[in-house]
């Protein structure tokens, strides 16, 4: 009879209990789980949206300064990065040379370096077939990080490709040794090599353009656009800095005859070589364009008569005291007038235009009265 007893009342409660207590230990693991996979995506969230806007920032520059300064600001930001420099190669150093003489200041970004391909890269080009991740080595990589004093531990070295030529690559360092490790995906860092790619590409067109707009075929200095533009700018920095500017009007002396003699190539080479000889004369930050013919520009930025003048004389006696090499033969000899203008800091300001008009007019009048005098001087207005 006793078998047939139910089983003592006390036991079904006790089980029951465990049971209930497993299910809430299970519930509150899952809970756990939920909250850490909702803070996970809550994070990558904002990753992507912080990466978004990086590339909406990028995406919209318009100019190469504005471009780079963006991806320095905010790149390392946006990916908590320690150091991101950015290689470009410019093997003639043709795209240096037309940044510098769009007056962009190379020297704002320490980070961002150019290279000629073979020459002073650390390792092979081939090396940048894909993507690098992992340990820093001196031995490979000084040469992407060379603008940082304490190196990186790991590192993402992105090539950036543009119809198949390598243009640059975007460097990545972290001072901790596992955020860059070997077998990561790769997916990410390209696609960002590829938008900054793009964005590189659009820019230095973009910059081209402008630099073609702006400057004399023939000469390769500025066109006379780009000096009334330029002129305008400094002599409201001029006015806000309160510096002296100069302005100096150069016009080759009787270069029909150069023309007549040695035909119109011939002159074409005097022209270049003219333009080259004044321009070695000058600093960065002074303008120099051709005019029109045979007839050129010079603004000197803070630069006082007496200054104004020996430059001038320097640039007068490169043209005169050596002769001319001729591209298809000979050599031959040619002189420069020179007139000599300026605006000092003590002057009564007008509006920037009026004062380029009379600052132009004013050295071309001196010009007049250095060709009257005899030609191959400098006279001042
Ligand atoms: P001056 O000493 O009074 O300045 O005499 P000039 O002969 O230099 O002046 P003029 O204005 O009489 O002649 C300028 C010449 O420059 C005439 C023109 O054919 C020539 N010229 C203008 N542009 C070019 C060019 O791009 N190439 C060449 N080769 N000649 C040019
Ligand atoms: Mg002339
Ligand atoms: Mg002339």
């Amino acid at each position: 009879m006793e078998s047939m007893m139910p089983a003592p009342l006390d036991e079904e409660p006790d089980q029951a209990q465990s049971a209930l207590l497993e299910l809430q230990s299970e519930n509150q693991a899952l809970r756990a789980r939920l909250d850490s996979l909702l803070e996970l995506a809550h994070r990558n969230q904002n990753i992507m949206a912080r990466h978004q806007s990086f590339d909406l920032k990028i995406i919209g520059a318009n100019s190469f300064r504005e471009l780079i300064t963006n991806i320095f600001s905010a790149l390392a930001v946006t990916s908590e990065l320690d150091v991101v420099s950015l290689v470009l190669f410019d093997k003639l150093g043709d795209l240096q040379q037309m940044l510098s003489d769009l007056k962009i200041d190379l020297n704002e970004f320490p980070h961002l370096i150019f290279l000629r391909h073979e020459v002073e890269l650390s390792q092979p080009e081939t090396a940048l077939r894909k993507p690098q991740l992992g340990l820093y080595q001196s031995l490979a990589y000084s040469s992407y990080f060379s603008s940082f004093n304490k190196k990186p531990a790991s590192i993402a070295i992105i090539p950036m490709r543009r119809q198949g030529r390598l243009i640059g690559c975007l460097n990545l360092g972290s001072f901790k040794a596992d955020r860059f490790q070997p077998n990561m995906a790769t997916d990410f860092i390209e696609r960002l090599g590829s938008i900054i790619a793009i964005c590189l590409e659009n820019v230095i067109n973009n910059e081209r353009l402008t630099y073609i707009g702006l400057t004399d075929p023939l000469t390769n200095v500025s066109n006379r656009r780009y000096v009334e533009q330029r002129m305008l700018e400094e002599i409201a920095r001029a006015r806000r800095q309160r510096y002296s500017i100069a302005c100096m009007y150069l016009d080759i002396d009787f270069f029909k005859q150069i023309n007549d003699r040695y035909g119109h190539q011939g002159g074409d080479d005097v022209l270049k070589e003219v333009a080259k000889r004044i321009k070695d004369e000058l600093r960065l930050s002074d303008t120099l364009g051709r005019f029109g013919g045979e007839e050129f520009v010079v603004v000197l930025v803070n630069t006082n008569l007496h200054d104004a003048i020996q430059v001038a004389e320097r640039i007068r006696k490169s043209i005169a005291g050596n002769e001319f090499v001729l591209s298809e033969s000979g050599t031959c000899q040619a002189t420069i007038s020179i007139g000599l203008t300026t605006i000092d800091e003590n002057s009564n300001y007008d509006d920037a235009s009026s004062i380029a008009r009379d600052l132009v007019l004013r050295a071309d009048r001196a010009l007049y009265q250095a060709k009257n005098g005899g030609r191959n001087q400098v006279r001042c207005f």
